[in-house]
């Protein structure tokens, strides 16, 4: 049993630096204390009948409940659990038969790859979405079926659309909108009825729960056919016995939610004191979508003529956790999808690296990666001077 609050690293490590909140955020304590008591209860089926079978069923329900509370749900949205982000994104674009799908350049790969011959909403060199082009291809459909799909923020850039306006113009057509929210959620507010979307996607472990947990919250009349047929779990959505051990540890997750959301002007602080001071350093160093509305935690930096795999190697040798942009592409030799539909060059996208930071960032680690960034610099790029044709 956990009686005292644990570091998210173990002592040894507790140098380490971990700056990549947006792959994966460390395992909250209370997510802990939640899941090792469900485990010490032996929670068993939810779909059993006897008690302890009851013990779990409710177990799922007040995370049904949480998340109603929590995410503003509206009483006409359902919800099933899932795997994660990906099994929800892709249930919308697999699940929703009919539908002509209507997807941003910069979507997850769980959306860009389950979509069926999508219609690609291009966006700015900012990586916002183009409104205007849009309503042009919303136009093209009329008649059709159509499900628009924009990420409410991205998880390379930390890009925050205009998911209201764009859940307005989509409803204005007759169009059903989901937004993938697995970025946001515990780092900005998410309030589903505020937004006014159908359809939203959250995971569990981008916001201290647990991986392989994930939820879609859906419109009660929409169809939407299981991708995974058992036996009739979930209202029939998706077979097989809810992962109650996962879903208690999301139950705990959005408790702390308030908490983590009243550190996010901290965070922002230590955020831009890096780009600040990695900007005074390096005049060519480029920061994606600085000037845009932007997850508080996130900065994708461009240290041109350094790839990101020399970089990030550095870094890890020095103990920094940082990625080479999403998570999922990691090990993939293709530059950045995102950066490329931004108007990045191909050299910006090979050289740009993603820190994502949480609430256990102090400024000293701040500090760390600065220096860090600025010992690869120089000897990367001095070493270009003395081997040009390196
Ligand atoms: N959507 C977004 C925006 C994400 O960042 C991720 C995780 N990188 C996913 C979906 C997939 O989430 P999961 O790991 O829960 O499947």
């Amino acid at each position: 049993m956990i009686d005292k609050p644990l570091s998210p690293f173990s002592l040894e490590d507790s140098d380490y630096v971990y700056a990549d909140y947006n792959a994966t955020s460390p395992v909250s304590d209370s997510v802990k204390k939640s899941i090792l008591e469900v485990l010490s209860k032996q929670v068993l089926n939810p779909s059993s009948l006897h008690r302890k079978g009851q013990e779990a069923r409710k177990i799922l329900q007040d995370a049904r409940d949480s998340i109603y509370g929590i995410i503003g749900v509206p009483g006409d949205k359902e919800i099933v659990f899932t795997s994660g982000a990906t099994e929800a994104n892709n249930l919308v674009m697999r699940g929703m038969k009919g539908f002509q799908h209507v997807i941003s350049a910069i979507e997850h790969p769980s959306i860009l790859n389950s979509a069926c011959n999508p219609h690609i909403i291009p966006v700015n060199q900012e990586g916002v979405v183009d409104l205007l082009e849009l309503k042009k291809i919303l136009s093209e459909l009329k008649g059709n079926e159509v499900v628009v799909s924009v990420m409410m923020a991205n998880n390379e850039i930390g890009v925050i659309q205009p998911i209201k306006e764009i859940a307005e113009i989509a409803h204005k057509f007759g169009a059903v909108f989901h937004t993938d929210a697995a970025q946001s959620v515990g780092k900005i507010k998410v309030n589903m009825k505020d937004l006014g979307v159908d359809l939203l996607t959250l995971s569990a472990h981008k916001f201290g729960g647990i991986v392989g947990s994930g939820v879609l919250i859906f419109n009660k009349n929409l169809v939407i056919e299981p991708m995974i047929i058992g036996g009739g779990q979930e209202k029939g959505l998706r077979g097989g016995t809810e992962n109650v051990v996962a879903i208690a540890g999301l139950s705990a997750a959005l408790q702390d939610i308030p908490d983590l959301l009243s550190k996010a002007d901290e965070i922002k602080g230590l955020r831009d004191q890096l780009e600040c001071e990695l900007l005074n350093l390096a005049s060519d160093v480029k920061i994606f979508s600085k000037d845009s509305k932007r997850l508080p935690n996130t900065s994708l930096i461009c240290m041109p003529g350094v790839k990101n795999d020399v970089q990030l190697m550095h870094f890890d040798l020095n103990n920094i956790a940082v990625s080479n942009g999403s998570a999922c592409s990691s090990g993939k030799v293709e530059p950045s999808h995102v950066l490329l539909a931004m108007g990045a060059t191909r050299e910006q996208a090979e050289c740009s690296i993603r820190i994502s930071i949480g609430p256990e960032i102090k400024p000293r680690d701040i500090k760390k990666i600065v220096n860090c960034w600025c010992n690869i610099y120089k000897k990367n790029t001095l070493d270009m001077w003395r081997h040009p044709s390196a």
